[in-house]
C-alpha cells in the first residue's frame, strides 16, 4: 500500500501489536473500517493517516483490503487553526472583560439587536444576562425617554435604525435620557458610536451632573437674584413664544405703594425682605400657570392667561387682597397698585405693555391698594 511519498516499508504502526490484532478481528467481523492514526516514517516523522478497511474474500480467504491517506498537512492546518481560533477567543475574553471593567455602559449592536453589553449596562437594567435584556427590552433605544431636548425614537424617520438616525445629527445632539431600572433615577448620556467588526461600539457616558450644573446656569441668566422671580432676560427671551402658545392673554403691573418710605424707615435690608416676601405671597395667591417678572425695583409684571376682563378683575382682587392681608416681617403692612390689560394679538406686546403701566399709574393717581383695568 503506498501514497505519495512512502511505501509499507517506510512506516510503523504506533499502535502495539495487540491493539492492531483486536482491531483487525473487529474489522472481519463488522467488514469495515475507517480511523484516523499515527505512523512513524523511516526517518522518524510522525504522519497523521486516515485508514479505511475493508474486509474482504479472495478464494475463500479473508483478507483486510487497505489504503492509508496522508493528512498531515491537512492535520497541521487544522491544529493551526484551532490555535487561532484559541486565541480570537482568548482575544474575545480579554476585551469583553476589558468592557466589562469600564462604568460606562457600552454595547455592541447593529442598531436592532444587541449581540454584547457590559457589566455596567445590564446592572443599569437591572438584568442578569444579555439574553434576559433582550428578552424584556428588545433594543436599548426602547428605553430613551421620549424628551423633546435629547433623542429617542420619535425621531427616527426615514432611517433603517437608531444609531444612523443618531449619527446625522451633530455630536452636541448625541445626548439620551434613560431611567435607571436599579434606582429609578433618569440620567442623561452622552452617545459616542463607533464601527467596530461589522457592528457598532455604543458607549454611554453620564452627563447629567454637567447638565444640571448647565441648567442651574441657565436659571440664574433668567431669575432676579434676590427675590428668584424671573427677569427681564426671561421676558425678552421667551415672551414671543409665550405670545404664540397663548391666544388670550393679560399683562398687569404690580408695584408696591410707598415703597420708598419702607426703606427710609426700616432701612434697604429689611426693603429686600418685603420684596422676597412679596413675591412669595404673588406666587402663591396667583395660578401656576401665571408668569412673574421683576420687571425692576418694586414692579413686576404678572402675564396671566386669562379669556376675559370679568376674570382677570377677580384673579388680580385676590392677589391683591391677600398681600393687603399677609403679616409681612417687621414692616407688617404693605399694599400693591395693580394696572392690568387684556392683549390684544394684533398689537405688539410693547403696546400692552403700555396700557397696563397707564392703568398702574391710575390706580395709584385713585389712592393706590387698587386693580385697574385698561
Ligand atoms: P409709589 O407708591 O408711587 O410706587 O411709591 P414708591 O415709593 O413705591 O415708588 P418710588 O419709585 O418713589 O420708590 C421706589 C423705591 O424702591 C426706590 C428704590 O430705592 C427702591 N428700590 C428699588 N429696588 C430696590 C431693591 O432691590 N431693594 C430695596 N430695598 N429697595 C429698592
Ligand atoms: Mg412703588
Ligand atoms: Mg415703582
Amino acid at each position: 500500500m503506498k501514497n505519495l511519498s512512502n511505501s509499507l516499508s517506510d512506516i510503523e504502526m504506533l499502535e502495539d501489536q495487540e491493539e492492531i490484532y483486536k482491531r483487525q478481528a473487529a474489522i472481519l467481523k463488522k467488514g469495515w473500517d475507517r480511523f484516523i492514526t499515527k505512523h512513524k516514517t523511516k526517518n522518524g516523522s510522525i504522519l497523521d493517516v486516515i485508514v479505511s478497511v475493508r474486509a474482504i474474500e479472495l478464494e475463500n480467504r479473508p483478507y483486510l483490503y487497505t489504503t492509508f491517506h496522508d493528512i498531515t498537512v491537512e492535520k497541521k492546518y487544522e491544529r493551526q487553526l484551532i490555535e487561532v481560533k484559541t486565541e480570537l477567543e482568548r482575544q474575545k475574553i480579554f476585551i469583553t472583560s476589558l468592557l466589562d471593567e469600564q462604568p460606562n455602559m457600552m454595547l455592541l449592536t447593529d442598531g436592532k439587536t444587541s449581540s454584547f453589553m457590559n457589566k455596567a449596562a445590564l446592572k443599569y437594567f437591572k438584568c442578569k444576562s444579555l439574553s434576559e435584556f433582550i428578552e424584556r427590552y428588545n433594543c436599548i433605544s426602547h428605553q430613551f425617554v421620549s424628551n423633546d431636548m435629547y433623542f429617542h425614537l420619535g425621531k427616527v424617520q426615514d432611517e433603517p435604525n437608531w444609531i444612523e438616525a443618531l449619527l446625522k445629527l451633530s455630536q452636541d445632539r448625541h445626548i439620551v435620557t434613560i431611567q435607571s431600572l436599579s434606582d429609578e433615577i433618569i440620567r442623561a448620556f452622552n452617545v459616542s458610536v463607533r464601527e467596530f467588526n461589522n457592528n457598532y461600539l455604543v458607549n454611554f457616558t453620564d452627563i447629567s451632573e454637567t447638565i444640571v450644573k448647565q441648567r442651574n446656569l441657565e436659571d440664574k441668566t433668567i431669575h432676579d437674584k434676590l427675590t428668584k422671580a424671573y427677569n427681564r432676560e426671561y421676558f425678552e427671551q421667551n415672551i414671543q413664544t409665550i405670545l404664540a402658545q397663548n391666544k388670550t392673554i393679560a399683562f398687569a403691573m404690580v408695584d408696591i405703594d410707598h415703597f420708598k418710605n419702607i426703606n427710609d424707615t426700616y432701612g434697604h435690608d429689611v426693603g429686600d425682605k418685603v420684596l422676597k416676601e412679596l413675591v412669595k405671597v404673588l406666587k402663591d395667591f396667583s395660578r401656576k400657570e401665571d408668569i412673574l417678572i421683576r420687571w425692576g425695583g418694586e414692579e413686576f409684571l404678572l402675564l396671566l392667561k386669562v379669556d376675559d376682563k370679568v376674570t382677570l378683575t377677580k384673579i388680580l382682587e385676590h392677589i391683591r387682597k391677600a398681600i393687603e392681608n399677609y403679616k409681612f416681617t417687621i414692616v407688617n403692612k404693605v399694599t400693591c397698585s395693580f394696572g392690568a390689560v387684556l392683549h390684544n394679538p394684533s398689537h405688539p406686546w410693547q403696546i400692552t405693555f403700555k396700557s397696563a403701566d397707564v392703568a398702574l399709574y391710575d390706580a395709584k393717581n385713585s389712592g393706590r391698594n387698587k386693580v385697574v383695568l385698561c
